[in-house]
């Protein structure tokens, strides 16, 4: 969204959403859709954010999306959900 100079000299303003992805883990285990055994579904994080000519200030809204890379599906998660995958993803790197 632009705001372009009127004749009168007004204040231009240049502003809009971006988006930006961010992989934090992958998993292996049965679709809900496709019911692949093996299937592998990668939890991102998809962040939008307000900016104002061209810098992103502050984030609008943060979702995390389970995704299905046998059959394409997004599901959106709970954040709690989210983290919780995460955290265990971490705990099972972690040596005993
Ligand atoms: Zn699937």
């Amino acid at each position: 969204m632009a705001l372009f100079p009127s004749r009168k000299g007004r204040l231009v303003l240049i502003w809009g959403l971006s988006a930006t992805s961010v992989g934090l883990t992958t998993a292996v285990y049965v679709c809900d859709r496709c019911g692949t055994n093996a299937a592998h579904r990668r939890l991102t994080k998809r962040v939008r954010r307000f900016t104002l000519f061209f810098v992103p200030l502050f984030s609008v809204s943060t979702t995390y999306v389970d995704n299905c890379t046998a059959c394409g599906r997004d599901v959106e998660v709970a954040n709690a959900q989210a983290k919780a995958a995460v955290a265990q993803r971490l705990a099972g790197q972690q040596p005993p």
